[in-house]
Order: structure tokens, then C-alpha cells, then sequence
């Protein structure tokens, strides 16, 4: 066991929030409410080492909320060498046919981008979980419980009672929580005890990770640095090729097929075959997964609520998987917070649901295009002939690949800052949202509200975003009218409220009104250019005082995918 990730305390005996699960969403939410000051308990079964490789490319979104936590440039630079170009190219083998390329720089070449102050990172999981764990490790008031099983919770209406077995032990231990989060991922206990089902295509096909060894990789073909290669035979892609630390040590993930027996997959074979028959290497790790797309009807019941995976399940085609579940434990952390701190209304935690549930639909069915454009398995005759016509089907695919996947490949920034959280009944609305568009890659900034709040470089060096987090805040540009009802309408419902004056024409302009309220994850509340007549009432719809309407609930009006199947 990682000495680093032995307990932390004794367990105690009730919290206000008790999180299942370590794995990135839960430590993310751990985080958040250790960084808002509210005491939780974790408790993961496992021992805290990562050890399948499984994220890589941490977005955008996610970048925005570690800047927040304090953790964003351990995270971009944690020893992979910035000069290692993400290109990504299809090629028959390494020592192989190139047949496309979609070129993409380096982390020390990407321009900044002028909708965020972060940008992309590469982080693979056992580099990002720890960092999260260590963080997490820092506030007192979080307990971070390993070898510790969650076996069954009872909802005794106001809290949660779970069961814990210590899996060194076997001891039983109950722990009492005002709040259950279940971020235990697809085979949650938490989910299956609440007896929630989840939809959309189901089960695609058994999937391999290989992580081995092989220093120096690229100086033993012609195809330079990428940042991803994609291996294409006659039967289609089967195959991609990553750098895990831009050293030594890479992943090939191996997509089989719905009814491949994982007992067929050789993985020296399949190295071989992507690598080249004569460049040496060792094989670390040999695993498999399989390849899903579901999401969960439900969110919460009661006092009891899931994220990440346990709720939404993607093919990882354009890493939307976890970047989509840190979503989650933002959502919930401010909202939580909210309730420890006592100014939440009390439906503030049934936005949860609404807010997130079409964000999961969406991530998964855009995931699911990716995986589709990819073009796995899907047969290529004469992929590898060395005749005109070989050359010919190569020419054609490689361009037809490169085309296909640029939008997932290229910073799709519309899929990682353009989520919104239209219909939610904590935001005030403002005529309808602008549409999304086609381009994945396209992200216009707006302050509509719902929408995450725009970037902009302030005066002093930092970004608008920094301005968001434990408090709502509201911003004030050049004449606006005064700010006191909404002041003393939060004052009295104690809610807090940082008013912040801003005076750059071109800020004033992004955010196209004179008042603009901005929640505490960052996402618009409210905007105008007179406070509301009634603020008292704006202020107890942000706070959820209002009970939430079925028909707002999200579940009832959207269905994940187009073909339906339950796991
Ligand atoms: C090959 C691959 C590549 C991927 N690449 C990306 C990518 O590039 N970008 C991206 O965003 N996503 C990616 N993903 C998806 C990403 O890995 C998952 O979405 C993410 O790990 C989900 O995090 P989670 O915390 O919800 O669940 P998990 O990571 O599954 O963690 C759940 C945790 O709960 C614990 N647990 C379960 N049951 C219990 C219990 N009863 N008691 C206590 N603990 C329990 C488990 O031990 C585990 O540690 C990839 C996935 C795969 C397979």
C-alpha cells in the first residue's frame, strides 16, 4: 500500500457528508467541500493507488475548477515534457503506413485561449488522483477512509445511516451522515440499493489497456511524437497508441468486439503488431474494461445522491468521462456547503438533478458520436496492401479519418465550457438560450443565465473566474444602479454575496449587462440592468425555497441516445 494513503483519523462517529468512493469524483467533491470548510468522510475500498490508466486528457473545465482548489499548475506540470507535440496520427503500424495526421502542438505551443485562463493539461489518473488525494489530505476537517467498504445505507429521513466494513478486519462499523454522495463508479452500491436504472446503448464492446515500457519509442520509427496514434488493419481501427509520461511508459488500448473472449488477447501479440515485431518492450500492466454508454434515470432520492460514473458511463473517445463527473461534485459541493452553512432553501439540493442529469445525456451521446467517427472495427480492405490499390484505400482513409475526428481531437471547447443549465429552478431565467453550435469547437462566451461566466483578464493579472467561488458575486459594471436590494436581500437571508465593481468597457461588454449574478461554481444566476423588483424572492429562488416541479426534473423530457438498453 502507498504509505502516503494510509488513513487519516480515526473514522468518526456522524458527518455531514459521507462520500463513497476515491476515485477522481469522489476525491473532487472531498476536495470542494474541504476547500468550503465542510467537514466529510470518504471511504474507498481500495487502498488509493491508480492502478489502470484511464484518464488522460483533462479538460479545460476541469483545469478551471483545480486553478480554483489551488492545485491547477501541479496538475499541468507534473513532469511531462512540454515540448512533446499531441499530434495525432493514423497509421497502419508504427513501422508501418502512415495514412493521416491531424497536427497539434505541444503543451509549451498551445496558444492561450482567449475564453479561458487555463487551458488543456495531460494528466493521466495516477498522476491527477493523487494530487487530488494529497490536497484533499490537507484540510482537518476531511477524513479520507481506505480499505473501507460501503455495504448498505438506511434512510432514516433526516440522515443517513451506512454500513462500512473495514476490509482489513472485517469489521462492521455504522457511521451516521446528514448526506450520502455515491461516487462509488459503474457497479455503484449506492445506485443499486436506491434502485435506479440506467439507459442508452448499453454494453459496446470488451476494451484492453496495455501499459508497458519502451524508453524512447519514437526514435525506433518514422513517425515522430504524437500525441496519440491510431492503429488501423484490415478490420478497422483496432487500436490506439499514447504516451502515458512522455518518457518510458505508453498505453495501447485494444478494442475488441461485443463477444470477444478476453482470454484470446495476447498482449505481447497485439504490441508487436502496433509496434513493430523487433522494438523491445515490457509489459506493466494487462487490462480489461468494457466500452459502455449509459445513464442513470435518477440522480438523488431523498438524502442520498450519485456522480460520476456511478450515474453516467461514456466511451472515453475525447475524454469527457471524468471531466463530465467533476462537474457533478461541483455542482453538489457549493450546494452542500449551502446546507451545512445553513442559507440554503430547502430544495436547493433537488437542483442537482436538473442541472446534471442533461449534462451526463449530453456528454455520453456526444462521446458516443466520437467513438462512432472513429471508424473501430469497421473493416478496410487492403488497408495494408503494398499495391496502387492499397495506396489508394490509405490516401482515401487517412483523410477521411483526420476529417472525421478533428472536432473531438481539436479542444472541442463548446463541449467542455458550453454546458448550461437551461430550465434549472435555481436560475432566473432570461429569454431563450442561443443555440449550441454544430461545431464542437466553436465557444462563444455569454452571461446568460446557466451559463458558466465568462473569462476575462482583470487589471491586477487575474481572471474574472477567480472572483467565483465560496460566495455568490456580483458584478457591477460602469453604471450600473446601486446594488443594495440584492445586498440586504441576501444579508437578510444570509446568504453571501461579494460585490465586485468592475470597470473595463470590454469586460462591461462580454458580460452584456449592467448586474450580473454569478453562483458560487461559477455559473450565472441572474443578470440585469435594474435589481429585480423583488429581490427577497430573486434571493430565495437562487437559494431553492421553491420546491421542484417534475417537469423540470430533467428525467421526465430527455432520454439518453437513440437506441435504449439497461444495465
Ligand atoms: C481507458 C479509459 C480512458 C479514459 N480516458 C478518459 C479521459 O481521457 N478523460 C476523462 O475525462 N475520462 C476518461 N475516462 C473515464 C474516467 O476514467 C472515468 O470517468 C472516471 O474514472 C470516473 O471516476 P469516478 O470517481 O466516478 O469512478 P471510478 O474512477 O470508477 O472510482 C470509483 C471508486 O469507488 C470505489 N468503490 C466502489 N464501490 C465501493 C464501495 N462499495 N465502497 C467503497 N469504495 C467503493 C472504487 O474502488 C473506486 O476507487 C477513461 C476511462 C477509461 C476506461
Amino acid at each position: 500500500m502507498n504509505a502516503a494513503n494510509s488513513n487519516k483519523g480515526d473514522l468518526p462517529r456522524e458527518t455531514p457528508v459521507l462520500i463513497v468512493g476515491g476515485g477522481p469524483v469522489g476525491l473532487a467533491l472531498a476536495l470542494d467541500l474541504g476547500w468550503r470548510n465542510v467537514p466529510c468522510v470518504l471511504v474507498e475500498q481500495g487502498d488509493g493507488d491508480v492502478v489502470d490508466a484511464k484518464m488522460f486528457a483533462t479538460g479545460i473545465r476541469t483545469v478551471e475548477f483545480c486553478r480554483r482548489w489551488g492545485i491547477a499548475e501541479k496538475v499541468k506540470h507534473w513532469g511531462f515534457p512540454d515540448d512533446f507535440p499531441f499530434d495525432n496520427v493514423f497509421v497502419t503500424s508504427l513501422d508501418g503506413h502512415e495514412l493521416g495526421r491531424i497536427p497539434m502542438p505541444a503543451l509549451k505551443d498551445i496558444p492561450p485561449f482567449d475564453v479561458s485562463p487555463e487551458g488543456y493539461a495531460h494528466c493521466p489518473q495516477f498522476i491527477f488522483d493523487p494530487i487530488l488525494a494529497e490536497t484533499v489530505r490537507k484540510y482537518p476537517h476531511v477524513t479520507l477512509r481506505y480499505h473501507t467498504r460501503f455495504a448498505s445505507f438506511r434512510d432514516e429521513g433526516g440522515n443517513v445511516v451506512a454500513e462500512l466494513i473495514d476490509e482489513k478486519t472485517g469489521k462492521t462499523e455504522t457511521i451516521r451522515a446528514q448526506y450520502l454522495v455515491g461516487c462509488d463508479g459503474i457497479g455503484s452500491t449506492v445506485r443499486k440499493q436506491l434502485g435506479f436504472e440506467m439507459h442508452g446503448t448499453g454494453m459496446i464492446n470488451h476494451s484492453f489497456n496495455v501499459m508497458f515500457k519502451a524508453p524512447e519509442l519514437w526514435a525506433q520509427h518514422d513517425k515522430g511524437k504524437a500525441g496519440r496514434y491510431v492503429i488501423v488493419g484490415e478490420e478497422g481501427a483496432w487500436a490506439s497508441l499514447t504516451p502515458a509520461d512522455g518518457k518510458d511508459l505508453w498505453r495501447l488500448m485494444i478494442h475488441g468486439d461485443l463477444d470477444t473472449d478476453p482470454a484470446t488477447i495476447d498482449p505481447a501479440h497485439e504490441l508487436r503488431r502496433a509496434i513493430g515485431a523487433d522494438t523491445p518492450f515490457e509489459v506493466v500492466k494487462f487490462g480489461h474494461w468494457i466500452r459502455r454508454h449509459l445513464v442513470a434515470d435518477r440522480y438523488a432520492k431523498g438524502r442520498v445522491f450519485l456522480a460520476g460514473d456511478a450515474v453516467h458511463v461514456m466511451p472515453p473517445n475525447g475524454g469527457l468521462g471524468m471531466n463530465t463527473g467533476l462537474g457533478d461534485s461541483v455542482d453538489l459541493g457549493w450546494k452542500l456547503a449551502a446546507v451545512y452553512d445553513g442559507w440554503a432553501g430547502p430544495h436547493l439540493l433537488e437542483s442537482y438533478e436538473p442541472e446534471r442529469r442533461p449534462v451526463g445525456i449530453r456528454q455520453c451521446d456526444e462521446a458516443m458520436e466520437n467513438f462512432q467517427r472513429y471508424g473501430s472495427r469497421k473493416p478496410v480492405p487492403h488497408v495494408t496492401d503494398e499495391t496502387p490499390e492499397g495506396e489508394r484505400v490509405r490516401a482515401e482513409l487517412g483523410k477521411r479519418l483526420s476529417n472525421a475526428n478533428s472536432q473531438a481531437w481539436e479542444n472541442p471547447l463548446n463541449t467542455h465550457l458550453g454546458y448550461r443549465y437551461e430550465g434549472s429552478p435555481i436560475v432566473e431565467p432570461d429569454g431563450p438560450l442561443p443555440p449550441e453550435p454544430e461545431d464542437s469547437r466553436l465557444y462563444t462566451q455569454t452571461s446568460h443565465p446557466g451559463c458558466r461566466a465568462p473569462h476575462a483578464w482583470l487589471p491586477d493579472g487575474r481572471s474574472t473566474l477567480d472572483l467565483f467561488g465560496r460566495n455568490f458575486t456580483l458584478l457591477r459594471f460602469p453604471g450600473a444602479p446601486t446594488a443594495g436590494p440584492i445586498v440586504s436581500a441576501a444579508a437578510r437571508r444570509g446568504v453571501p454575496l461579494d460585490v465586485v465593481e468592475l470597470s473595463d468597457p470590454k469586460i462591461a461588454t462580454l458580460y452584456e449587462r449592467k448586474l450580473v449574478l454569478v453562483r458560487p461554481d461559477g455559473h450565472v444566476a441572474w443578470r440585469g440592468n435594474a435589481p429585480p423588483s423583488d429581490a427577497l424572492v430573486l434571493v430565495d429562488r437562487l437559494r431553492g425555497v421553491s420546491a421542484v416541479r417534475p417537469t423540470a426534473m430533467g428525467h421526465a423530457a430527455e432520454t439518453v441516445g437513440a437506441a435504449a438498453g439497461s444495465a
